[in-house]
């Protein structure tokens, strides 16, 4: 980053939380600037006058120029961007942290490192270990399950989901989003009355940067199976093998 850019960057902290402001920038009765949330305080925190509805404009195009570094620097991201981008890069950062998935009452966060280690500390028992993992379907089962795979040492979700007479399955690669690509995976249906049965389907990971299970099926991009269907495939016991299998694409 140019020295210039750091200069500005600098007029640009908000004098009460040190965050970058930008638009829309407040000034107090003497012209201090000051960010939108700290400007619902009830006085100016460095003069204590009384802050104003007024807006300092000139500000708010400078904050439209200048490049704002990433929220991770201290972690290590070099990456610095327009005000409108710098957001959409946090949620994909390389050195962004992790939440913990496996458990809604985890409040856990940290690198991907560290998430390794901690599913295997504490949610072993929601990790299935290489490419080709078997499990079982049954209707009574939990409308909504999410598993941890390690493949190709690298972690993936696995959910699955009954939803309106549907089941889906869909996968995330935990990781950067721009190596999402390079993964895909298959379910296998199958049943031991009818060898020449089965249902076969391959369609391509997600990133793991949407965390609701029913926005990734609202994108399309998940395999669906009708329950009337899978039904077919249930053995007396009323439960269907299937194989979930993450590929190379
Ligand atoms: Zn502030
Ligand atoms: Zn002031
Ligand atoms: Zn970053
Ligand atoms: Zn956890």
């Amino acid at each position: 980053m140019n020295v210039l850019n750091d200069k500005v960057l600098e007029t640009l902290k908000c004098p009460s939380c040190f965050l970058y402001m930008k638009g829309p920038i407040y000034v107090c009765l003497s012209g201090h600037s000051i960010c939108r949330s700290c400007w619902m305080a009830n006085s100016c925190p460095v003069c204590k006058l009384a802050l104003t509805d007024t807006r300092n404009f000139s500000l708010e195009t400078v904050s439209t120029i200048v490049y704002y570094p990433c929220n991770n620097v201290e972690s290590g991201c070099q990456q610095c961007l327009p005000i409108e981008e710098i957001d959409e890069h946090h949620l994909i950062c390389d050195y962004r942290s992790y939440a913990c998935r496996l458990s809604k009452y985890c409040s856990w966060e940290g690198t991907r490192d560290e998430l390794k280690k901690h599913y295997f500390a504490k949610h072993d028992n929601n990790i299935l270990i290489g490419r080709e993992c078997f499990s079982l379907w049954k209707q009574e089962k939990p409308d909504y399950t999410i598993n941890m795979i390690m493949a190709f040492d690298e972690m993936f979700y696995v959910h699955v989901k009954r939803r309106n007479d549907i089941n889906y399955w869909a996968v995330q690669y935990i990781g950067r989003s721009e190596d999402v690509i390079l993964f895909c995976f298959e379910v296998h249906i199958f049943t031991d009355q009818f060898n020449d049965r089965k249902l076969e389907f391959s369609e391509i990971c997600h990133d793991d940067v949407k965390d609701d299970i029913d926005d990734i099926i609202d994108s399309g991009f998940c395999v669906a199976v009708p329950l009337n269907v899978l039904e077919t495939y249930t053995n007396m016991e009323g439960v269907v093998f299937y194989k979930i299998e993450i590929k190379r694409a």
